[in-house]
């Protein structure tokens, strides 16, 4: 056999090794989070590490109740999905497992993992108060405790109490100041609603700039959205509210996160870490803070311009897994006190 072609059948055989063990680096994805709000950096990741994503998109509680069903026959290895209240939920499911990586622990901040390693913040969001930058000033707002104040009387907007981040806030506030406390403020609350909750956070701050209502709670990211929407009546809505930050002179503003979490049937469980740490370099965090409006879990990082004129501000530094742990609680507490 002349050398030649000894040379080319190593090299073909090689390749063919080469090509076997690239098929079989893939990482299944179940993402909460939507597609165009997260694939670039996937095709990133692949173009970097030679991992194949294969990504399933869908809303967090039908990816959750997907996970459940699926049981150990699931294909998905990383599940992303918003609030550490859905997270927790998937952890008390049984549907996650603890990992361990120094670069995660070094990434992200201690109050946005979770203590055993089943889930990690990749962004942080705050919710918070939006007012009418005509019938409110600014000095007449301070923290979430004061809006149970009569003086809002008919003036609050809200979403509904089966919604996640709603939940989350009143937990935080059952974290710091327990139950029978948080419900007294949960009834003064709904006392000032304007209206009976419906629609989403875009529709709090749109019925503010209505005169529906004179102030909303809603997640940071939809108000940065609204400043920058190709829908002119979006825009215009956002032009006439004005974001406050709650609580800085106590706890600071009630924060959540989006994040990622090994699936407990896992099968290519160190590609599902790969990604979660790089999700958490400094390139990814800015791509992924920047895109949907929201902040770097990871410190140092800069903010998106528009974010960066809404200034720094005091975020509450509450560990995130308290928000599930009283979930239940905070349900109970907002059906008692009538928030719809
Ligand atoms: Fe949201």
């Amino acid at each position: 056999m002349s050398a030649v072609r000894t040379l080319i059948i190593m090299t073909l055989a090689t390749l063919t090794l080469a090509q076997a063990v690239h098929a079989a680096e893939e990482v299944n994805l179940y993402s909460a989070r939507k597609e165009k709000l997260i694939k670039p950096l996937l095709d990133r990741f692949t173009l970097q590490t030679g991992i194949k994503v294969n990504l399933v998109t869908g809303k967090a509680n039908a990816l959750l109740a997907r996970l459940k069903s699926e049981g150990m026959n699931t294909p998905a290895d990383l599940l992303l999905t918003t609030d550490a209240g859905n997270l927790y939920r998937a952890q008390e499911a049984g549907l996650l497992q603890s990992i361990q990586s120094q670069t995660l622990n070094n990434s992200v901040p201690s109050q946005y993992r979770e203590p055993s390693g089943q889930w990690y913040g990749l962004s942080t969001r705050a919710r918070t108060i939006f007012y009418s930058k005509s019938r409110v000033k600014p000095a007449e707002l301070n923290s979430y405790a004061d809006l149970a104040d009569p003086k809002w009387k008919g003036r609050i907007c809200i979403r509904s109490s089966n919604n996640i981040y709603n939940q989350s806030l009143v937990a935080s506030m059952i974290s710091y100041q327990g139950e029978a406390k948080t419900e007294a403020w949960v009834k003064g609350l709904v006392a000032n609603f304007a209206r009976s909750p419906k629609g989403g956070d875009r529709d709090q701050i749109k019925a503010v700039a209505a005169g529906q209502c004179d102030i909303a709670i809603a997640n940071t990211y939809y108000y940065g959205a609204m400043l920058q929407s190709k829908k002119a009546d979006e825009k215009a809505a956002a032009a006439q509210v004005n974001l406050f930050w709650a609580d800085q002179t106590g706890r600071g503003t009630h924060v959540n996160i989006s994040g990622g979490a090994v699936t407990k049937h896992a099968h290519n469980k160190a590609n599902a870490i790969k990604l979660l740490e790089f999700l958490v370099n400094d390139e990814s965090q800015a791509w992924y803070a920047e895109v949907n409006n929201e902040y770097p879990v990871k410190s140092g990082i800069k903010v998106s311009k528009i974010l960066g004129t809404w200034g720094p501000y005091k975020a509450d530094t509450l560990d995130l897994h308290l928000l599930g742990k009283y979930n239940a609680e905070a349900v109970r507490v907002m059906d008692r006190a009538g928030w719809r």
